[in-house]
């Protein structure tokens, strides 16, 4: 359908309303209004016609409209508490700062309609303009009430620090391309930075495009506040009762729950199972002046877990050279590193506290190797108060022990 039959065939156009649910309340806490067209081939979305960069923007702007008119209506009608996700194009939107769309809200006030309970989805990548008027645009709406989700974050081109600029109220994630080939490290790392990032500037994460369970465990462990997707429920006509996804939501988050526990005790486990070894290893293993060859002896008793070894100080410096197993099994040294400093490496400082104040061993998180490019863990140990063993577990025997994390 061309955007000028669209247009021509405006009573024919309404809304969908696909339901978000909260990972909090386990109840429906939204709906995102999505634009269908009845077409003598059935019913068609509206995507197309909205994402088409040659479709003038007032004809967008006036076929939006129309949707928002009705789905206000109908939100009026609908009993329960909710939010409704309205998508605005950034370009259309600016010529008037927002102001339209404020007033068409502001219209529907007596009938009951708080402006808190909108939330406008924007797409940042189709913003042609500078980054501080939407930002000024996003802090308008805010200051009338209206959320602002960031939508399509991590597809399109936005970067962090635009983010950052931005402070929207939520960000939409599109959980969509874990399905193909993207379920790659840097994939996993995007979406962490992510969740760090939406902590620090206080917005909520959105998970959408969730098709299958895997993907909802996925969302919630990457701290999702909000669910959206086919596995949860389709675009429809109507809405919903509020509490229609809690039996099933507390059933999915409780196996996620079991789950989420048995890696981590396998953590604990493993954790404490090192700390006895290496505890036993230190007493049998009589101390030599040298350093380093202190440290190799040590080596060779933990070369069934370790491929690397090395001694630092409480500031991070390192001791020693590196210890680290050759292919036939047997140990060498690196002495250039002997040193380095390690402090500027994450939870560094925090973790020799920790050691001193525990007096025990720590197994770190799940990282990649700069030199080997693997996915491996580290042990450290405090071996007084003012010397630390850090062992580098690889990766074959992490998932051996299953304390490997996807
Ligand atoms: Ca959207």
């Amino acid at each position: 359908m061309d955007a000028l039959d669209v247009l021509m065939n405006l009573q024919k156009a309404f809304p969908y309303y696909q339901p978000i649910i909260s990972a909090d309340g386990h109840n429906i806490f939204g709906y995102e209004v999505l634009g269908r067209i009845e077409t003598d081939e059935g019913i068609q979305s509206l995507g197309p016609f909205f994402h088409d960069p040659h479709v003038p923007d007032e004809y967008k702007r006036e076929v939006n409209e129309h949707l928002v008119k009705i789905a206000l209506e109908e939100f009026m009608n609908y009993e329960e508490e909710t939010t409704l996700f309205i998508n605005v194009n950034p370009n259309t939107m600016m010529e008037d700062s927002g102001d339209k769309l404020i007033e068409i809200l502001s219209s529907y006030e007596n009938q009951g309609l708080k402006h808190n309970q909108i939330v406008v989805e924007i797409k940042e990548h189709e913003y042609r303009g500078d980054i501080s008027r939407l930002a000024h645009l996003f802090r308008y709406l805010q200051t009338h009430g209206i959320k602002v989700a960031l939508d399509d974050v991590g597809k399109g081109s936005s970067n962090l620090d635009r983010i950052g600029i931005l402070e929207p109220n939520l960000l939409k994630v599109d959980i969509h391309s874990l399905k193909k080939k993207q379920q790659t490290l840097a994939y996993h790392g995007v979406l962490y930075s992510l969740s760090l990032l939406a902590r620090k500037i206080g917005a909520d994460l959105v998970f959408e495009g969730i098709e299958t369970n895997h993907q909802m465990h996925y969302a919630w462990r990457n701290h999702g506040r909000y669910f959206q997707g086919f596995f949860l429920a389709k675009p429809d006509r109507t809405f919903l009762p509020g509490d229609y996804f809690k039996d099933r939501f507390r059933q999915d988050i409780h196996q996620f729950i079991l789950m989420e526990r048995r890696k981590i005790e396998a953590q604990y486990e493993l954790s404490s199972r090192l700390n006895e070894y290496i505890q036993k290893v230190l007493k049998e293993t009589k101390k030599n002046q040298d350093l380093d060859y202190w440290m190799l002896d040590i080596a060779q008793k933990v070369s069934e877990f370790c491929f690397r070894i090395y001694i630092c100080d409480e500031d991070g410096f390192q001791q020693t050279g590196n210890g680290f197993q050759k292919h036939d099994g047997h140990w060498a040294l690196h002495p250039d590193y002997k040193g380095k400093n390690w402090s500027w490496r994450p939870y560094f400082i925090e973790n020799i506290i920790r050691m001193n104040d525990e007096r025990k061993g720590i197994l770190s998180d799940v990282y990649s190797d700069i030199e080997t490019g693997e996915l491996i863990r580290t042990f450290s140990y405090p071996l007084n108060r003012s010397q630390f063993l850090f062992m580098d577990l690889p990766h074959a025997y992490l998932y051996e022990h299953d304390v490997i994390a996807w």
